[in-house]
């Protein structure tokens, strides 16, 4: 199985062609080993276009989706950035492999051991994880320039807003209904914040104190 060449035809005919031009995304993309992150019985799909399952209910998002939320998101090389819901560990991968000094939570404890398990195999060091509710953030390595969260929630958590920098960009799935959520784009500065809506999008729930209830 040539991994490489289904990677980089997934770049071609799911990202370039679709309208991601970010070329430091396209470059992360073409270079992270999906298939490492998914279980066995999928790493056949893993370049499909399509999210999979990674067991407890979970998934790993749609290529074209994380594509769409790094561009978003606007990372730099060096950049602190706190992701919420590690589940595989692709994402934190990608924004690693763009150089990011990433920070990652998972609130499911295999999701987060397996995650932890392929980081380690694949030399991601610039990754740290944690287990726990992302909905509190990481206090003790605020302030992020970039926060991500990979599920979706009726509002953006609060601790979230006051762990961003100023001049920071936060990036989430937010949705009154569960699996039916605006993706929206926030960025604060002194005093402000400002919100874009990017589009429709359907993210697993964000479960925590300043997320869906269990
Ligand atoms: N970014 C992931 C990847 O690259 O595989 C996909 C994330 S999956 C769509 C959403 C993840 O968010 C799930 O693993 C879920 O357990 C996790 N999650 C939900 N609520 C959470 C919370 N409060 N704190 C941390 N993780 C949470």
């Amino acid at each position: 199985m040539d991994w490489k060449i289904r990677r980089l035809k997934m770049v071609e005919e799911q990202l370039k062609s679709r309208g991601i031009d970010d070329e430091r995304v396209l470059k992360a993309m073409g270079k992270v080993k999906r298939h490492e992150f998914v279980e066995e019985a999928f790493k056949i799909q893993a370049y499909n276009d399509i999210a999979l399952p990674i067991g407890y209910g979970q998934t790993i998002s749609q290529p074209y989706t994380v594509a769409k939320m790094t561009c978003a998101l606007m990372v730099e090389e060096g950049m602190k950035v706190l992701e919420i819901g590690t589940g595989s560990g692709y994402q934190a991968a990608v924004l690693a492999e763009m150089g990011a000094e990433v920070y990652s939570i998972e609130r499911i404890q295999p999701l987060y051991f397996r995650a932890l398990k392929v980081l380690n195999k694949l030399r991601y060091f610039n990754v740290k994880l944690r287990l726990g509710d992302g909905t509190l953030g990481w206090p003790e390595e605020a302030p992020f320039d970039r926060i991500l969260i990979t599920a979706g929630g009726p509002k953006v958590p609060e601790p979230l807003l006051d762990q961003l920098k100023v001049g920071g960009i936060l990036i989430m799935p937010v949705g009154k209904k569960k699996r039916e959520q605006n993706l929206i784009r926030i960025r604060k500065e002194r005093g402000k914040i400002f919100e874009e809506d990017l589009g429709p999008v359907k993210f697993v729930d964000l479960i925590g104190v300043y997320g869906w209830e269990n």
